[in-house]
């Protein structure tokens, strides 16, 4: 039995199309109703007949909705929350695919506080953005973790759950504020790095950019896909898990000055035994099937 026969999705870029095409994949009989705020987003989404309607207002693309999923910027949450307030039928169930969920959880409420709001973040996606970068199987195989505050009906979380797991996610339940912490060190800080090392790269003086470029591949180019990722997403996420980010990064500088001073007094047993512990985590992330085995993350060569 389907958890939900008309799901509208807002914000239909990387993600939002990426949810239309894998219920249109996995639930064919699902009736998807879009909206996205830019007009050329909207026009792209029709000619890729991402849904069966896509509307020009986000009330419109409520009205008969039991599933809304918002999948904006994290930073436009409450204002598309507050757009489709009037509209939502008294039924249906709240939900969205931020990447921090304390702030979202309670924009949201703020928001519609008669909704039933089940927050989620699925732990999947690419550094492209926009309706064409999204694909049907983005989720398959990945975490998608619910969010559902303590109020909240256990029944729609267990819908939320099988809409996901139909998508192809493996769902966990979590703290609001735990995930953001988890996330703050799996996702939001391994981001801040990249974006620094790049940044830092391309202001160095003595080395030309072209230099920076031409021998990418000792590591550098690793990062760029990260820091390649969208900028107006990433402003909103640090803005909305500033305490969890800042916490981390806290922890991540004094380990830094650790290994500064262990490289500058030539311990090298302490660089060995953590080298020698972080080339484990990558093998638990493979036997975990979260990534591939390939070397050089499968490139042709
Ligand atoms: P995206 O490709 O940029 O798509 C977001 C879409 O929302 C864009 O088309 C954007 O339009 C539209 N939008 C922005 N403000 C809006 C508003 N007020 N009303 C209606 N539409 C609006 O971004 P994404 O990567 O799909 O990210 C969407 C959400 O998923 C974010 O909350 C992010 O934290 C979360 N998420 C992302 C990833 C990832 O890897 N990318 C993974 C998991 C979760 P314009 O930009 O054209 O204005």
């Amino acid at each position: 039995m389907l958890p939900f026969s008309r799901v509208t999705i807002i914000g239909l870029g990387l993600i939002g199309s990426s949810v239309a095409r894998a219920i249109r994949a996995n639930m064919p009989d699902v009736q998807i109703m879009g909206h996205d705020g830019d007009a050329d987003v909207r026009a792209k989404a029709r000619k890729l007949g991402l849904c069966d309607d896509v509307s020009d207002q986000a009330g419109t693309a409520v009205i008969d909705a039991d599933l809304v999923i918002l999948c904006v910027p994290v930073g436009a949450m409450q204002e598309v929350a507050e757009s489709i307030a009037a509209d939502l039928p008294d039924e249906a169930i709240v939900s969205d695919v931020g990447s921090c969920k304390q702030s979202v959880s309670e924009a949201l409420a703020a928001a519609l506080p008669n909704a039933t709001i089940i927050p989620a973040h699925p732990v999947a996606g690419t550094e492209k953005s926009g309706p064409e970068a999204g694909f049907a199987t983005l989720f398959k195989g990945r975490w998608c973790i619910l969010t559902p505050p303590d109020a909240a009906p256990e029944v729609a979380a267990e819908k939320l759950s099988t809409f996901w797991k139909r998508l192809g996610a493996d769902v966990e339940i979590m703290d609001a504020r735990h995930h953001d912490m988890v996330l703050a060190v799996t996702s939001h800080l391994p981001h801040l790095i990249a974006y620094t090392i790049v940044g830092t790269a391309d202001d160095l003086g003595d080395v030309t950019e072209r230099e920076v470029i031409k021998y990418s591949a000792g590591g550098f180019r690793d990062f760029t896909r990260i820091a390649a990722s969208d900028p107006v997403m990433w402003r909103d996420v640090f803005l909305n898990n500033k305490d969890a980010v800042l916490e981390m990064l806290q922890r991540f500088s004094e380990d830094l000055t650790a290994l500064q001073r262990a490289i500058r007094y030539g311990k090298g047993d302490e660089l060995e035994a953590l080298f020698t512990r972080t080339r484990a985590i990558r093998r638990s992330i493979v036997e975990e099937g979260q990534d591939d085995d390939a070397p050089d993350f499968g490139r042709k060569h």
